[in-house]
């Protein structure tokens, strides 16, 4: 039976580790996407058992289950802006910190809360480079009138979010002018509350930048880039059992578009999985630029040279997988191999990918 499987050891370490990293500076565990596919209902009672009381969500459905799951002492901040007042208010109605990321949602917050006859936690979103939501820190001045004019909103932090984390230059200029829109806040006598803006690759590769809280997501589960070396540990791979073991003759190909075809004899062991359940499939971004499209080459090149696709492990060793992934099944090569029908294979999957399958945490 397919399934996928949550090392808890690997979780637990990969927790402590950041913990260890973050010292006395607060984590936000992100638990977007239903907790990078992970599944809330497992993470956040694990989160909670490990000390962590803050979680960023970005959908309402998440902040009422964590809500449920984690109880009304933690703290809830949505990431997602929202002018929507009935949005808002299941929001507040909650206690979910909320984020505003513009005057539109400034004003919707306080009209909200007013009518409710509560007051809203929010804290403000900043764009110093991102260039999706916020305000611009040439905007400090209308910024500082949500902390005089809007006496049912109540700013407890600000934030910003970095674009490329890897990249240290573009990153520092960010943090720059997240730090002198804080400065003019405060000297316009506002208070920005707690400031943060690490995401997990910044919070590993910058320890200067922690500030007053840090934002991880992909972290917990060890999947980083490559520049940002640390010692996490990899979470969460699909466990499959060959279900046959099909013989080639030289010159016989595999898969659609007979795109590999054996020089010798060569054993194939059959997977039941394969793109439906996400394997093998990449986020991809299409190239927007004839820079860009030669850079994608690069990357297709080295992933071609290194072997560095998706990797399937039979029986102790890395399997090449042969001709195209189809959407229920993967030939892997073993020729070389012992191999038996029912011998368990584990396959590289990004939790966040992974779609159908069953999720263990053991
Ligand atoms: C998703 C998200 C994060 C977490 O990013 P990782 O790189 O996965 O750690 C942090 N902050 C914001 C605002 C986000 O949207």
């Amino acid at each position: 039976m397919e399934r996928y499987v949550i090392k808890k050891q690997d979780l637990l370490h990969n927790i402590q580790l950041i913990q260890a990293k973050a010292g006395t500076i607060p984590v936000w565990a992100v638990v977007k996407g239903n907790a990078y596919g992970l599944g809330l209902q497992h993470m956040v009672p694990l989160f909670c058992s490990q000390g962590i009381d803050r979680f960023c969500v970005s959908e309402l459905h998440e902040a009422q289950l964590v809500r449920s799951l984690a109880g009304s002492s933690v703290s809830i901040l949505m990431l997602q802006p929202s002018s929507d007042p009935a949005m808002l208010a299941a929001l507040i109605e909650l206690d979910v910190i909320c984020s505003i990321s513009s005057w539109e949602n400034a004003i919707a917050l306080n009209q909200t809360a007013l009518s409710l006859g509560k007051m809203a936690s929010a804290h403000l979103k900043i764009d110093t480079g991102m260039g999706r939501y916020g305000f611009a820190p040439e905007q400090w001045q209308q910024i500082s009138t949500i902390f005089t004019y809007f006496d049912a909103v109540s700013i407890i932090g600000t934030y910003t979010h970095f674009a490329a984390a890897c990249n240290r230059t573009q990153t520092m200029r960010q943090h720059s002018r997240f730090s002198q829109l804080l400065e003019q806040l405060r000297s316009a006598g506002c208070n920005p509350g707690e400031c943060h803006c690490c995401n997990s690759a910044a919070f590993l590769l910058y320890p200067q930048l922690h500030m007053d809280g840090v934002r991880i997501g992909s972290a917990w589960l060890g999947r980083m880039a490559d520049s940002c070396k640390s010692d996490l540990r990899r979470i969460g791979r699909c466990e499959s059992q060959v279900v046959e073991l099909h013989h080639l003759a030289p010159g016989c190909s595999t898969g659609y578009g007979s795109t590999w075809t054996a020089v010798r004899p060569t054993t194939l062991a059959i997977l039941p999985v394969g793109w439906y359940h996400g394997f093998g499939t990449q986020r991809s971004h299409p190239p927007h630029s004839f820079r860009s499209c030669l850079s994608e080459g690069r990357t297709l090149l080295r992933t071609y040279l290194r072997h560095s696709g998706p990797t399937v492990e039979l029986n102790g060793q890395q399997c090449p997988i042969r001709g195209r992934i189809g959407m229920y099944h993967t030939a892997v090569d073993v020729t070389s191999l012992s191999c038996h029908v029912g011998d368990t294979a584990y396959l590289d999957l990004n939790p966040l990918m992974q779609k159908g399958l069953p999720i263990i945490l053991n």
